[in-house]
């Protein structure tokens, strides 16, 4: 069945509920077993069955469901936010005395999470060029390597990587592949067939959609997927029943959503791009991104996050612009209905290469408002940035 189809459907049983489409959200910590034949039976089997209110309830295994089958994942393990979800993937391959390789265009929390708290437990972690060849790659790794840690593009500067490749090298000395797919999606990039073992998925973002709940997944290959599954258990790690609800309501109209999302960010990237203030556009479905041959080959689409660089302009005058946004919100949780504008520094959150801008870089968030509103919001904020006009109060 085509993907479409697949939204709708994956993950759902009304048999089982009284015919209802949605499943129930059950609010527990406690369940209480009739009988020692009854506790001992869900002994045997935690994880799945209804056992205690950590292990999981029903709307949990049913957005676990329709999310690995989005995928073609074997199973999928939720958490409580993206970054659970990442830690949890990293704490499940690495161990004291390992060695980990990660993209240095990783979202900023993992590379925290990397040089904090992993390497507090003895594992050490190399950042390299995300756009390092499968040749490059090989030389990196070491007999204690366990993971290698993928996000393509970046969330904040859009390199891609060549996942097949990549992983072809891990694959074959048996390094485990992860990578974080938030960016894409599953709709978008098909991280298990590309060669990832683990896609972490940050569903606070597109599956969630609307800014309004925190929660991760993690999609695993059949070997990876007890250890994920009983790394997330020994932490303890659960998501409260009504923000899974929010991600598997979320899911049904995610692909309705990324294909306005898509068409809106081409749409202002491309008028971005004609802009004399703007030096730059960092968006992979632009024929001038230095990877566009590999998102046309590996992606099926993009989403609504991109970036672009302005010439230089003093500080004040960007405040002016961005300031005086009627539509664009300033915040970090791209993914919702709504539009984002961000200034970024890139370059205080890498070690292995350098990000080199004229001016100030800007993450955008393309919502579900109307294009030609968008623009004009810009439009009239480039007036600001240029001094041309006063600023205006939101
Ligand atoms: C937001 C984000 C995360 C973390 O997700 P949270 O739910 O906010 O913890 C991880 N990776 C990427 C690429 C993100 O954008």
């Amino acid at each position: 069945m085509k993907t479409a189809t697949r939204l709708v459907h994956a993950g759902r049983d009304p048999a089982a509920q009284h015919g209802m489409v949605n499943p129930p959200v059950y609010h527990a910590s406690t369940v209480l077993f009739e009988s020692l034949d009854a506790l001992e039976n869900a002994a045997a089997n935690p994880f799945r069955g209804i056992y205690y209110g950590r292990n999981g309830t029903p709307v949990q295994f049913a957005f676990e469901d329709a999310v690995a089958e989005l995928e073609g994942a074997h199973g999928a393990v939720t958490t409580c936010s993206g970054l659970a979800a990442i830690t949890v993937a990293l704490m499940s391959v690495a161990e004291s005395g390992t060695h980990l390789l990660v993209t240095d265009n990783v979202y900023g929390p993992t590379r925290k999470l990397c040089d904090g708290l992993l390497a507090g437990f003895g594992v050490e972690t190399e950042y390299f060029d995300p756009t390092l060849s499968a040749e490059a790659l090989e030389a990196l790794i070491r007999p204690e390597t366990r993971a290698l840690f993928l996000e393509a593009p970046g969330s904040l500067t859009f390199e891609i990587a060549d996942v097949p490749a990549l992983s072809a090298v891990a694959r074959r000395h048996g390094v485990a592949v992860l990578a974080d797919n938030t960016w894409a999606t599953p709709l978008y990039f098909d991280a298990i067939g590309h060669g990832v073992d683990i896609s972490i998925h940050a569903a606070t973002k597109y599956f969630v959609g609307h800014a309004d709940a925190m929660l991760g997944v993690i999609n695993c290959r059949e070997a990876h997927y007890p250890r994920v599954k009983k790394t997330a258990a020994a932490m303890g790690y659960c998501a409260g029943p009504d923000d899974i609800y929010l991600g598997l309501r979320g899911l049904r109209t995610m692909g309705q959503r990324l294909t306005q999302h898509d068409a809106s960010a081409r749409r202002l990237a491309d008028w971005l791009a004609d802009r004399p203030e703007v030096a730059r556009v960092i968006h992979p479905a632009r024929a001038d991104h230095p990877q566009h041959a590999l998102f046309m080959r590996d992606f099926s689409g993009a989403s609504g996050l991109f970036a672009f660089v302005l010439e230089p302009v003093e500080r004040a005058r960007l405040a002016a612009m961005v300031d005086g946004l009627a539509l664009f919100g300033m915040g970090f949780s791209w993914g919702g209905y709504e539009s984002l504008i961000l200034p970024i520094n890139p370059e205080r959150m890498r070690s292995a290469t350098v990000w080199e801008a004229s001016g100030p870089t800007l993450r955008v968030h393309v919502g579900l408002e109307d294009v030609d509103d968008l623009i004009a919001d810009l439009e009239a904020g480039f007036e600001r940035l240029a001094g041309r006009a006063s600023q205006t109060a939101r």
